[in-house]
């Protein structure tokens, strides 16, 4: 494969195929043979959109794909499958590097300006894509004006608000949604590791099934703890929004904020009534109990319309601590009109 050693391993060997991914392959597949030049996968972190691109490239390199798939047979195959296909190339941050910069993207045109050697195109991953710099993103919006004949360009992103609109209105868009929760759990109850609560789980990760497999393996029960104790810490003043912000920050936004719906929903539950605790996420059920009984429904249906909207805003310029701060400023001005 051409391109970068250190980025040659997160795109060669494609995965497995998501179930949620299964409306996106059939619309692709349905077209195959008139794909567009250059596709933007976008979408919220954790959906799986590289691991689209790779396979995507994989059939795209296939001798005999069907239904947009890789035959995994053929010649084409087995060198994508070692990561030594000479028609791929795929452009990612190279080490502790902040930015894609133009020269990754001045050797793209140099690949692309050369025939394909075995397959009958070429194919560019490029993610993510919103880490180009803006004379990456220059030199490369001059490959979308005059795309080389038989090149095929996949821009993986979770934040398009980042990339040049003349990037974006260059590129055909193909947008990730969320799974349903049912096919989300589904998916995570199959895996190692996720614990006995796959709808827990879910709700931290903002609804991404892989962020959700992630955390498992990682610190989620951690930072469930963490984030309770601070809840606590700051409806009672012992914290300062701000400050907690700034930490919260670190443990990724989308998440959080997707988390502190099903947390607050769980306070919303348990202040009418619910019968059973065990029929939700248990989230706010671990949360202090004097503290929890004190919150007015009202007052929390406003607090989870305000992280709806914020969550909204995610995509936009607007700086995520910010987004954080505004959060927290609102839960400790509910917790203390409760105490009043
Ligand atoms: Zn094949």
């Amino acid at each position: 494969m051409a391109g970068d050693d250190a980025t040659m391993s997160r795109f060669s060997a494609a995965p497995e195929r998501y179930p949620w991914h299964e409306a996106l392959w059939s619309a692709l597949s349905r077209q195959f043979d008139q794909l567009p030049h250059a596709l933007l996968l976008q979408g919220r972190p954790g959906l799986g959109k590289h691991d689209f691109a790779v396979q995507l490239a994989q059939a795209l390199l296939c001798e005999r794909p069907r239904n947009a798939m890789a035959c995994g047979a053929c010649h084409g195959c087995h060198l994508f499958q070692v990561g030594t296909h000479p028609d791929l190339s795929g452009i990612g941050l190279l080490d502790d590097a902040r930015n894609i910069v133009v020269d990754q993207i001045r050797a793209l045109g140099d690949f692309l300006s050369l025939r394909p050697h075995t397959a009958r195109r070429k194919v560019v991953i490029i993610s993510p894509a919103e880490a180009m710099n803006l004379n990456a993103a220059n030199s490369l919006l001059k490959l979308l004006e005059e795309p080389p004949l038989g090149s095929m360009l996949l821009l993986v992103t979770s934040h398009p608000a980042r990339l040049p609109a003349t990037i974006r209105s260059r590129c055909v868009r193909l947008l990730f949604r969320h799974p349903t929760p049912v096919v989300g759990w589904t998916w995570l109850e199959a895996r190692p590791q996720t614990g006995d609560n796959p709808a827990q789980l879910l709700n931290f990760a903002g609804g991404s099934p892989l962020l959700a497999e992630s955390l498992a393996r990682e610190e989620f029960p951690q930072v469930r703890a963490q984030l309770l104790q601070d809840l606590a810490a700051l409806a009672q003043s012992r914290e300062h929004p701000v400050t907690c912000a700034a930490r919260w920050k670190d443990m990724g936004t989308a998440r959080i904020l997707g988390w502190l719906y099903g947390f607050a929903n769980d306070l919303i539950k348990l202040g009418l009534g619910a019968p059973d605790p065990a029929l939700m996420n248990k989230e706010a059920v671990t949360f202090d109990k004097d503290q929890r009984n004190k919150y007015k429904i009202s007052e929390l249906y406003d607090f989870i319309d305000a992280i709806v909207e914020n969550y909204r805003q995610l995509n936009s310029p607007l700086d995520e601590l910010l987004i954080l701060e505004d959060i927290l400023i609102r839960w400790v001005r509910l917790s203390r009109l409760q105490s009043n």
